[in-house]
């Protein structure tokens, strides 16, 4: 599988992979990656754009498309609400070290605090750059499809999630969003569109704007607000 390289911003690389992405941060001393796609040989595009530094790995949450390529480094550190999916997913959950809510991780310039998000899955997490004012949200803040059906999808929590991520934006420890899906670099002026759809599906209110891909089951539609997408099952 290949993977498209993209520098979003100084020091900042998007690495695409069949419509998911991942993001290395390289600072002086060592570099950040954020997610290992479906798989591939991850390590050696790392490798090209951070050369011998060495690499810690940071993990948004466990689905499939973010935890592939996760063997390759030494070790993975995801929250502990995900290690149940991810052990279901992964042969190399050994690897997999906690994280919580406030823990810091630092390569150089980059300092990246975590950020409790459950919603999508129940151990999701963000990952905030106060400096730079950006955060790296996985799948909960970004203008493509938000998946909100199916096992571990947890609807309340992720609209308390991104009414959290929203306060943070209002204080302004951040104005831009790294998206896992969609584009890869988004104003966080999105979260209010999430919100409220969020809000018009809890309420029963929302209208599906069309039928979600062949491949999920007839129940899940897609739904919209402004820029805000979501794959919904709305349980009568
Ligand atoms: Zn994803």
């Amino acid at each position: 599988m290949e993977f498209t390289v993209t520098q979003v911003d100084k020091n900042i690389w998007a690495i695409d992979q069949q419509g998911v992405r991942s993001f290395l941060l390289v600072g002086e001393d060592g570099a950040i990656l954020i997610d290992t796609c479906f798989g591939g040989d991850l390590a050696s595009v790392c490798r090209e754009l951070c050369g011998d530094k060495p690499v810690t790995l940071l993990t948004t949450h466990a689905d499939p498309d973010h935890i592939g390529g996760d063997g390759q480094f030494p070790a993975q550190y995801l929250h502990l609400a995900d290690f149940l999916r991810y052990e279901a997913v992964s042969k190399h959950s050994a690897h997999a070290k906690p994280l919580a809510e406030g823990n810091t991780f630092t390569a150089g310039e980059f300092t990246l605090e975590v950020v409790y998000i459950p919603g999508h899955t129940p151990g999701s997490v963000a990952f905030l750059d106060r400096k730079h004012k950006f955060l790296i949200a996985g799948d909960t803040v970004q203008n493509g499809s938000v998946f909100m059906f199916g096992e571990g999808r947890d609807l309340r929590a992720y609209l308390e999630s991104v009414k959290k991520l929203e306060d943070l934006r209002q204080e302004g420890a951040f104005d831009t969003v790294y998206a896992s899906h969609g584009v890869s670099r988004i104003s966080a002026d999105i979260l209010p569109d999430l919100i409220a759809l969020a809000q018009e599906l809890l309420a029963g209110k929302g209208t599906p704007v069309g039928p979600a891909p062949d491949r999920f089951p007839p129940s899940v539609k897609t739904y919209r607000h402004g820029r805000a997408q979501m794959f919904f099952e709305q349980v009568m």
